[in-house]
């Protein structure tokens, strides 16, 4: 570690995780060209999560584990044959560039969320995080032109909510510059009168720019009750746009949302693995067609996803010869639609904050080879990605376990390394339900699975790592 330029690129991603780089280092005897991979690998770390949630255990766990596991000689010689980079000052003048980009931002793109006329940056605060612990990181956000924010009543308990109603009381002027969401499950228009009344409470405001049904999955939950519920509450002045997001059977939701004529906007799972399929590409045309403003989230698309695949170490090489990451990569595939409006990127420090308004910033487009080498990544870890069809695998076992939120649960777990969130979420599964999950016969959900993955293996997998006794 004797090279200023990799010392500069560690204060850069600086603080604990930084720390503990150079200490294990240190204390493995790892020669001058495995300090160089590891700090490729360090740095594709956090850029690698640059759209999850993620907490300092998660990557400093993640740290350890690289640290201490044998490195293949093919997979260090495959990543310095694609970067073509023979030292340590190579890479940190890649990423210098992009430190230097990254504080010479200048004005955050915008693009006009459906019909509505609101331009909306095209990078989103996702607010799945306890808020009330970082005001400046809210602070920064603004500043950097991400006035996008996400949130919903029931993350962090609520937390989420009123972090940012704090913020809005130390800096009420900000609030006319924030196009804010937020979401609620309730299935009633008195829960979602609740709901709404909570949300605006713990804000500190007046209105939502933006309300959402959470997480549908059939467009059927949405009736005339609901649209007579938005009509009015936008009557009042209490939310300007409304409409919902969804994780499961997206292109149907999308689809039956573009017949309805009262839906503003929907935030869906979409990426680079989903965004070229024909039915996708009809579900975004039909909500553009009806005015439906789109915001993509997801846009890493991690399942329960392989790492450290050759092809993904051969991309990655790839794309820092270029100035940025593979993840970078992955924002800038969906960006490249012009029909989606904004990313919503869950950003919990100011490092991921600031990668993420870097590639916002970043006019470089991305080659057609570039994207089809995305394309080839996905084709090839297919079965390691569940692409919320549910409606194919669920009908298969008679809607008896709910296939796609296990799978998300082992997706936060495995992908994210956010294992409470995952057991949180996969112990909220009636007891009933999870004492069905890992003896079910899945074969015909396996049999109709489009992405072929090991349904069986996996609900028990998730059994035996996410259950918790109450
Ligand atoms: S397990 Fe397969 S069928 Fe079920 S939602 Fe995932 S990809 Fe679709």
């Amino acid at each position: 570690m004797q090279s200023g330029k990799v010392c500069d690129l560690i204060r850069f991603h600086r603080g604990t995780f930084a720390g503990n780089l150079k200490v294990n280092m240190k204390s493995k005897g790892t020669t001058l060209s495995e300090c160089f991979y590891l700090t490729y690998q360090f740095v594709s770390i956090n850029f690698n999560y640059l759209t999850s949630p993620i907490t300092p255990r998660a990557i400093n766990g993640f740290g350890e584990y690289t640290m201490s596991k044998k490195i293949s000689n093919l997979t260090r010689r495959n990543f310095l044959k694609v970067t073509g980079l023979t030292g340590v000052g190579a890479i940190a003048t890649q990423f210098d560039q992009l430190a230097r980009a990254s504080e010479e931002f200048q004005t955050m793109p915008t693009r006009v969320f459906g019909n509505s006329g609101i331009k909306v940056p095209i990078l989103s605060f996702g607010g799945s995080l306890n808020t009330s612990m970082s005001p400046l990181l809210l602070k920064q956000a603004a500043r950097w032109g991400v006035t996008y924010w996400d949130t919903a009543n029931s993350y962090m308990g609520g937390n989420s909510e009123r972090g940012i109603g704090k913020y809005f009381t130390k800096f009420p002027e900000d609030r006319k510059k924030i196009f804010l969401v937020t979401k609620s499950h309730a299935w009633t228009r008195r829960g979602m009168t609740r709901d709404l009344n909570n949300s605006l409470a713990r804000m500190k405001t007046d209105y939502i720019d933006l309300f959402f049904v959470h997480s549908v999955s059939d467009i059927s939950e949405l009736d005339e009750d609901t649209r007579v519920w938005a009509e009015k509450r936008k009557s009042e002045g209490k939310i300007r746009l409304f409409g919902f997001s969804t994780h499961s059977n997206m292109t149907s939701c999308l689809l039956g949302a573009s017949k309805l004529g009262w839906i503003d906007g929907i935030m869906m799972t979409y990426n680079y693995r989903l965004m070229h399929t024909d039915t996708m590409k009809r579900a975004v045309d039909a909500c553009i067609k009806a005015g439906i403003g789109l915001t993509a989230m997801k846009t890493q698309g991690g399942g329960q996803v392989k790492t450290n695949t050759e092809t993904e170490f051969e991309l990655a090489g790839r794309f820092i010869k270029k100035g940025y990451t593979d993840a970078q990569a992955k924002l800038k595939a969906v960006w490249e639609n012009p029909d989606i409006a904004s990313i919503c990127s869950e950003m919990p420090n100011m490092t991921i904050l600031k990668a993420n308004v870097a590639a916002a910033m970043n006019k470089t487009k991305l080659s057609t080879r570039d994207l089809n080498l995305l394309n080839q990544y996905a084709k090839e870890t297919h079965s390691d990605y569940c692409a919320g069809c549910t409606e194919i695998c669920e009908s298969a076992v008679n809607g008896q376990v709910p296939i796609g939120d296990v799978m998300r649960c082992l997706m936060y777990y495995r992908s994210y390394g956010d294992r409470s969130l995952a057991m949180a979420l996969f112990n909220d599964i009636p007891e009933k339900v999870r004492a069905t999950i890992a003896s079910l016969d899945y074969s015909l959900a396996e049999k109709r699975c489009p992405q072929k993955m090991e349904i069986g293996k996996l609900m028990r997998d998730a059994f035996k790592e996410l259950s918790q006794k109450r």
